[in-house]
């Protein structure tokens, strides 16, 4: 049985993945505006991403015989004022889910247990790749700086990313 505690911070993080989804969803509107379609694709698919993670903790909880708490998701930031801003949030916002994921692994390794703490190991991994690859686009960016043609081969490049579920038995 899941711990008051763990099922608590467990509740949050779906809200916290629901927000990243909400957040990522800003972000790729606003690189749309700016005619960066390849960005805003891009963005799109960390949308779906989020979406797929707070829905993978949602059903962790029932499957452990608990109910998840709901809460208002909080308004993000909407509106940026470059590509790099987007991509600098983007890190920032990681590095803050990573402190979260990080937390309730720990919550879950102090009450021993195991499952939860297995559970998160998945995410724990998970955001060392969401943390490098907003490193690897921001220093792309630092690279580019006002080479509006670089720019656009970079958007090109973020345009072929192809969201894919990392949890595909959601699809049923
Ligand atoms: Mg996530």
């Amino acid at each position: 049985m899941l711990s008051k505690d763990l099922l608590d911070a467990l509740s949050k993080q779906v809200n916290a993945e629901y927000y990243s989804a909400y957040l990522y969803l800003a972000m790729s509107a606003s690189a749309d505006q700016m005619g960066l379609k390849g960005a805003a694709k891009w963005l799109f698919a960390q949308a779906k991403e989020e979406m797929a993670h707070g829905t993978h903790i949602y059903q962790f909880i029932l499957e452990r015989g608990a109910a998840p708490t709901f809460a208002a998701i909080e308004l993000p930031m909407t509106s940026f004022a470059d590509i790099n801003e987007i991509f600098k949030e983007t890190l920032a916002h990681e590095q803050k889910v990573t402190k979260g994921i990080n937390a309730i692994a720990t919550l879950a390794m102090k009450e021993s247990d195991h499952a939860t703490y297995q559970f998160m190991m998945w995410f724990v991994n998970e955001q060392v790749e969401e943390e490098s690859s907003a490193t690897e686009i921001l220093d792309k960016l630092r690279f580019i700086g006002d080479n509006q043609s670089m720019l656009l081969a970079l958007d090109n490049e973020l345009g072929t990313r192809v969201f894919e579920n990392p949890f595909p038995d959601q699809e049923d």
